[in-house]
């Protein structure tokens, strides 16, 4: 069965200093998988000091060679990180990334075993225009249909609405998101593979709206960018 899981998402925030406080922080160690998503260039320190699981926030989509400023899947483990995000609605609208690209950042992962953390998520357009479905299918069913989901996949539901804005999904809503998304794995993959795989909502989750999101059957935790920031504020999503 699927495990709980609590994801730090910092993007391009934090310094050494943080990563030390993160490092010393006393963590809960329940039943709850905790993630620290951290900008690359503070994996080794953070691995260093002991903190885990870690991610990258992204990965390339080559193996190495002439591509400056990349940083490949070997890196990311070298670094000491378990996972990595791909496909978060910054860098699809920052850098233009498209599933074709994120299918061979995903084949990049899986060829040095690390797990991903795939985001999906509608626009604010798309939400109003009552699009979310096919939004979701869009980006869902190439990576479906490349084969690359499997029982360690993690996939972040964050409407791109909701993140930074203050703006949270109801849990109803993100309940009937995160369903229909199981639904859509389970009718390529069989249901097995669907009740295995953790989805986990994003956009403006906080401690004091975690408890009732978390609630939802369908919701197995969170991917968390500005409260995860502060040790006190992740720890209590935890
Ligand atoms: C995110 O960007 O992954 C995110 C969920 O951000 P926030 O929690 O700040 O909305």
């Amino acid at each position: 069965m699927r495990k709980p899981i609590a994801a730090a998402n910092w993007k391009m925030n934090g310094n050494f200093a943080l990563v030390e406080a993160f490092a010393k922080h006393a963590w809960p160690q329940g039943n709850v998988e905790k993630i620290f998503g951290l900008p690359a260039i503070y994996l080794t320190k953070a691995h260093e000091m002991g903190l885990a699981e870690l991610a990258g926030e992204d990965v390339s989509a080559h193996v190495s060679g002439a591509h400056t400023g990349e940083i490949s899947a070997t890196m990311l483990k070298e670094a000491g990180a378990s996972y990595a995000i791909i496909g978060h609605s910054e860098r699809r609208t920052d850098h233009g990334e498209t599933e074709t690209l994120l299918i061979e950042k995903w084949k990049q992962l899986k060829a040095q075993g690390l797990k991903v953390i795939y985001c999906i998520g509608e626009s604010l357009q798309e939400y109003e225009a009552g699009q979310c479905d096919s939004a979701l299918l869009r980006q869902l069913n190439p990576v479906l249909d490349a084969g690359l989901v499997d029982a360690d996949t993690v996939i972040a539901y964050e409407p791109v609405w909701a993140i930074g804005t203050g703006r949270t999904a109801t849990p109803e809503q993100a309940q009937e998101m995160h369903a229909r998304i199981r639904a859509f794995v389970a009718s390529k993959y069989g249901q097995e593979v669907a009740d295995n795989c953790s989805i986990l909502y994003g956009g403006s989750c906080k401690a004091s709206n975690a408890p009732e999101l978390f609630a939802k059957p369908d919701i197995d935790g969170g991917l968390i960018g500005g409260a995860s920031l502060k040790a006190a504020d992740f720890k209590a999503i935890i």
